[in-house]
């Protein structure tokens, strides 16, 4: 995606800023998605949430948690059992390969400890840069941005960044902000993709952020059909979700899972 002929690194970082703004108040529960409670179970959820959507990966971390606790437990784990675990997460076999490698490691090298250092953490098996960066903004409090497709896809629509290396948008994105926002920018973006501006079939018509956008128009642009495009708690028929999120922004994941456990 082109950046408008009109946008000085200046006037780039005012419209970006300001998408940021618009989006943390639409999304003022937005938040890390993978369930964790300590790094090494985020490190962990990470590396299984290649390839497959969290949602599934916290109904599986739930149970390989209750019988790993930490990474002394899951370097001892049989392979097989842990295969039968990771199972659901699909490529199962090499997860189950990087996480054993993973536990070894933290268990030879680090006393246990999932490391707090990008250098460090990028050398762990199943480790790369968008990993780390997940570890570090969200269990370790380092500021981060956190490129997936989601992200990647936005940035380009954005015109943040025209590359689709997601090192080269890593730092396209972080000349635009500070980086005190880096995380809860990558939350709020995410957040936005998942529910609005869809790879295939962008919501347009019902953007928050259409006026700020140079993509507009890619996607639906008629606000009553765009507004079926919309998922989770801002799809049609959500409503009573999305109140209880916005009312309790504090709860979001809790309540999020719950959402989750939910039949249909
Ligand atoms: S206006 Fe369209 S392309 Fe731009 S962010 Fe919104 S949904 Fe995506």
């Amino acid at each position: 995606m082109a950046i408008t002929p009109a946008g000085s690194l200046l006037a780039l970082k005012r419209r970006a800023r300001k998408i940021n703004r618009v989006l943390a108040e639409k999304y003022p529960y937005a938040h890390a998605e993978l369930d964790f409670r300590n790094p090494f179970e985020l490190v962990v959820a990470t590396v299984l949430s290649a390839q497959t959507t969290d949602v599934l990966v916290n109904q599986v971390t739930k149970i390989l948690f209750a019988r790993y606790p930490d990474a002394r437990a899951m370097a001892e784990a049989e392979p097989a059992e842990l295969e039968a675990i990771l199972q659901p997460t699909g490529f199962f076999r090499a997860k189950a390969r990087n996480v054993l490698a993973l536990s070894t490691r933290l268990v030879d090298e680090y006393d246990g400890e999932v490391p707090g250092r990008l250098e460090d953490l990028v050398t762990l098996p199943g480790v790369g840069r968008k990993t780390a960066n997940v570890v570090l903004g969200n269990a370790f409090g380092i500021p981060g941005i956190t490129v997936d497709t989601h992200f990647g896809r936005l940035a380009r629509r954005f015109g943040w960044t025209e590359s689709d290396d997601p090192v080269k948008i890593e730092f396209d994105v972080a000349e635009l902000f500070e980086p005190r926002d880096w995380t809860m920018l990558s939350h709020r973006v995410v957040f936005q993709g998942r529910r609005v501006c869809h790879s295939r079939k962008p919501a347009c018509g019902a953007c928050p952020v259409a006026s700020l956008c140079p993509s507009y128009g890619e996607g639906e642009t008629d606000p009553v059909k765009a507004a079926k495009l919309l998922k989770y708690e801002l799809a049609p028929g959500n409503e009573e979700l999305l109140a209880k999120l916005l009312a309790e922004t504090d709860r979001a994941a809790e309540i999020r899972m719950e959402s989750q456990r939910r039949p249909g």
